[in-house]
């Protein structure tokens, strides 16, 4: 019978699947490594290997994937961190798995993950949610009545690509300047501080450092050092802007704060709720913005709930 929905979040150096009952419990979970080698021509297989080797095929109602880049309608457009093109992930994993009555769906890794948090985490109860996915990169994921936004091109919500700073004009892995994404995640914060401490002589526990991470950065403004403070100040501004923004774009009923950079903690609410009202219409009453609640699990939750 079949009674089980997996749940697989596809990542660049690791594939996590959830094995998850029909009410989206987490049941059990494995992982598998990115094999990047040959333009990620084996990842699917070696997906598809892991689930056979710990759930039997006919007991598996569907399988809901995340992978890092445009989806529409179940194809991936291209995804340069797997080296893949197009691809019709219905049509391989059902090739693969030789099972057509699996249900198979597939979503951006950040849609999906503000999927995920709506499913069982810190948005659960709502229907219309926005994530910001701080990481390395800045992601963004957009849930309308209950409907995760692809767009027209699979890249809807793509929130870290809104560009918020023509200051420092920091460049962007997408070709344009001064991206959320330049000035709000590890990297945009650490390149935040370094311009700081660069045009100025004022002393902070950074200068003792050659590198360091956006961890550092937060940790200095916990600590209440003057260059720390500042840097998380502008960054966690720039934030709010893309934050007031979208939320006159689409009124949401929460947004939420997830990705590596958020285990910071209540300080990125602190001033992220500073700003917000800086750029919002007072149109839009109150700001309910959160912290995510599932950390690296949102992925697989937010794919299962694909499925669901
Ligand atoms: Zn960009």
């Amino acid at each position: 019978m079949r009674k089980y929905i997996i749940g697989v979040d596809v990542g660049g150096t690791s594939v996590k699947i959830g094995k998850f009952n029909r009410a989206g419990d987490l049941l059990d979970k494995f992982s598998v490594k990115t094999d990047l080698s040959n333009h990620g021509a084996n990842i699917l297989k070696d997906i598809i290997q892991a689930i056979k080797e710990n759930i039997a095929t006919d007991e598996i109602i569907g399988i809901g994937l995340g992978v890092p880049g445009p989806v529409k309608n179940n194809v991936v457009i291209h995804c340069v961190n797997l080296g893949w093109g197009r691809k019709d992930l219905e049509k391989e994993v059902h090739s693969l798995i030789n099972d057509e009555n699996i249900i198979i769906q597939a979503g951006n890794d950040a849609n999906v993950a503000a999927a995920g948090e709506m499913f069982k985490g810190i948005a659960k109860g709502y229907k219309n949610v926005v994530m910001f996915t701080l990481g390395t990169g800045v992601g963004g994921g957009i849930i309308l009545d209950g409907k995760v936004v692809e767009g027209v091109n699979g890249s809807g919500g793509e929130l870290g690509h809104i560009i918020v700073d023509q200051r420092h004009n920091f460049a962007c892995n997408c070709g344009k300047k001064g991206c959320l994404e330049t000035v709000a995640s590890a990297t945009g914060i650490v390149n935040l501080a370094k311009t700081r401490l660069a045009h100025s002589k004022v002393w902070s526990p950074l200068r003792k450092y050659e590198d360091f991470s956006a961890k550092k950065v937060f940790d200095c403004a916990k600590e209440d050092d003057a260059i720390g403070k500042q840097t998380i100040d502008e960054a966690m501004r720039y934030l709010a802007l893309a934050m007031a923004n979208v939320s006159l774009t689409l009124d949401p009923e929460i947004i939420v704060i997830g990705g590596g950079v958020s285990n910071a903690g209540e300080i990125i609410l602190e001033y992220v709720n500073k700003y917000y009202y800086d750029y919002v219409n007072p149109f839009i009453k109150k700001a309910n913005i959160a912290m995510a609640s599932l950390g690296n699990d949102a992925g697989i939750y937010g794919c299962a709930y694909l499925i669901k």
